[in-house]
C-alpha cells in the first residue's frame, strides 16, 4: 500500500502552548484539502471543545479496551492522559490517496514512522521558554496546575525535536505559517508523491516511477 500511496502524510509535534493547533487550524483554512485526523483521548474536553471536533473524549476503559482490540494506529500516554488515532480512518484516506495530518506526540510519531517511513515530521518551536509559559497562560484554557505540568514536560518533548525532519520556530506567526505550508507544498512534489498522482502522465512521458523510490 505505501508504494502507491499518492497522499501525503504529515505529523505535527510540540511543546503544550508552542502554537501547534493554532498553526494547524490556520494551515487548513488554506488547504480544505487536506485532512485532519481527529484522535480519541481521555482528557476532559476544554471550555469550547467539541467531542469530534477537536476531540473524541472518551473513557480510560474504553480507551484501553480500543487499544487492545489494535484501533489505533498509534497511542501514547501524554500529559496523564492517553492519546490515540483511528487506523480506520488514516488507512481509508490514504487510500483514497488524501493529505493527512496527524497532531501527535514524539511517541506517537515514532510509532507511525515506523509503519509509513514517507511520513513527514514537523516539529514547532516556541521562541523561549518564557514565551511558551507566556501562551499557556493567555490561552487560558487549562488549570494552573495543568498548566505547571506542561511547563515541567516542555523541555523533555523538545529533546525529541531532532527525531523530525522539520523544525519551525513560532516567533511570528504568519512567518511560522508560510514555513508550515512550504514544507506541505514541497512534500507534495515529492517525486513518489508526483508520480503516484499522475499516474498516466509519467506513463506517456515514459517515466518508470518505481526506480526513483
Ligand atoms: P496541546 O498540547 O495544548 O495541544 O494539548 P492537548 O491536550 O490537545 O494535547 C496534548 C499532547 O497530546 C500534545 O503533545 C499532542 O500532540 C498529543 N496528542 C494529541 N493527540 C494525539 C494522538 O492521537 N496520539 C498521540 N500520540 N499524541 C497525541
Ligand atoms: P498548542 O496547540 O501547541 O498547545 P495553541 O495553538 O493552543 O498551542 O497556542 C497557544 C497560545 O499561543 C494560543 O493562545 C495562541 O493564540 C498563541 N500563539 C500561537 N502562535 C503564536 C505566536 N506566533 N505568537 C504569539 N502567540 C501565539
Ligand atoms: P466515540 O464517541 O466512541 O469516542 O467515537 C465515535 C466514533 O468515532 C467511533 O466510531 C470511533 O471509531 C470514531 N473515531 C475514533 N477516533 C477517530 C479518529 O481519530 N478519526 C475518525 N474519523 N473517527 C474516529
Amino acid at each position: 500500500m505505501n508504494q502507491h500511496f499518492s497522499g501525503s502524510l504529515f505529523m505535527v509535534a510540540a511543546p503544550s502552548g508552542a502554537g501547534k493547533s493554532t498553526l494547524v487550524n490556520a494551515l487548513l483554512a488554506q488547504e480544505p484539502a487536506i485532512k485532519l485526523s481527529i484522535s480519541t483521548t481521555t482528557r476532559p474536553p476544554r471550555p469550547g471543545e467539541e467531542h469530534g471536533r477537536e476531540y473524541f473524549f472518551t473513557t480510560t476503559e474504553d480507551f484501553i479496551a480500543r487499544a487492545d482490540a489494535g484501533e489505533f494506529l498509534e497511542w501514547a500516554e501524554v500529559h496523564g492522559n492517553y492519546y490515540g488515532t483511528s487506523r480506520l480512518f488514516v488507512e481509508e484516506q490514504m487510500r483514497a490517496g488524501t493529505d493527512i495530518l496527524l497532531e501527535i506526540d514524539w511517541q506517537g510519531a515514532r510509532q507511525v514512522k515506523k509503519q509509513f517511513p514517507q511520513a513527514a515530521g514537523i516539529f514547532i518551536l516556541p521562541p523561549s521558554i518564557a514565551a511558551l509559559e507566556e501562551r499557556l497562560h493567555k490561552r487560558g484554557q487549562d488549570e494552573p496546575h495543568v498548566i505547571t505540568r506542561r511547563l515541567l514536560a516542555a523541555g523533555g518533548e523538545i529533546a525529541h525535536a531532532p527525531e523530525f525532519e522539520y523544525a519551525i520556530i513560532n516567533e511570528e506567526f504568519p512567518v511560522a505559517l508560510l514555513e508550515l505550508s512550504a514544507i506541505v507544498r514541497s512534500a507534495r512534489c515529492r517525486f513518489a508523491q508526483q508520480a503516484a498522482r499522475n499516474a498516466s502522465l509519467f506513463a506517456q512521458l515514459g517515466i518508470h516511477a518505481e526506480q526513483h523510490g
